[in-house]
């Protein structure tokens, strides 16, 4: 406990920083919360959904897991989204990978790491239905792209979950983005394979 005191004492510095600027801001917060955001990405330390975009608690609705992967079969990651899209009503959602991420690296060389292994048999089949684009490229380059390859495959994996696919047959707009993160200069790409209710229809 005593090795975490200086958590604590940051958060009440937080904390009397927020209200100093806004003394009715967790009121407000405790009340509701009415973001217009789902981000879904990597659980990497170097990648703060909320730090990165400049945005306070209760504008970002948050998934993250390793390698930002948008599974099937993963539960937990689609009822982030029901709920994000069907009760929240966010208008984006966005996929966030990063360079260097260390999933994509991983599955890229057949690291045997253990459990997560599963998880990144779905990156390794990525890096398959892209063989062809991908073998003449250097090391670095085929690393990078893999990164930017997996944010597409993920965009289009949400693009096909029912959640979108009802809430664009109701009329109700959500738009799905791709984006990568450098975390050697801090900045955000977009990858511009942006999808909404008009332009996605086909896509699933
Ligand atoms: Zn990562």
């Amino acid at each position: 406990m005593k090795l975490l005191k200086p958590l604590f004492d940051n958060n009440r510095r937080w904390a009397e920083r927020i209200s100093k600027e806004d003394p009715t801001f967790f009121e407000k917060l405790a009340k509701q919360q009415n973001p217009e955001y789902l981000w879904i990405g990597c659980s990497d330390s170097r990648v703060p959904s909320n730090q990165i975009i400049d945005l306070l608690p209760g504008e970002v609705f948050v998934h993250r897991n390793i390698a930002n992967m948008v599974i099937h079969t993963d539960l937990n990651c689609l009822s982030v989204l029901q709920y994000a899209v069907d009760v929240l009503k966010v208008k984006h959602i966005m996929v966030v990978g990063h360079y260097g991420c260390g999933g994509v690296r991983a599955a890229m060389n057949q690291d045997r790491l253990g459990l997560i292994d599963n998880w990144l048999g779905h990156l390794r089949d990525i890096h398959r239905f892209h063989c062809a684009e991908l073998e003449p490229m250097t090391d670095q380059k085929r690393f990078d792209r893999l990164c930017e390859l997996n944010v597409i495959e993920q965009v289009s994996n949400v693009v096909s979950t029912n959640i979108v696919q009802e809430a664009w047959d109701r009329g109700q707009d959500v738009a799905i983005h791709g984006w990568i993160y450098g975390i050697n200069n801090g900045l955000l790409t977009d990858l511009d394979v942006t999808i909404d209710r008009l332009h996605g229809r086909n896509f699933a």
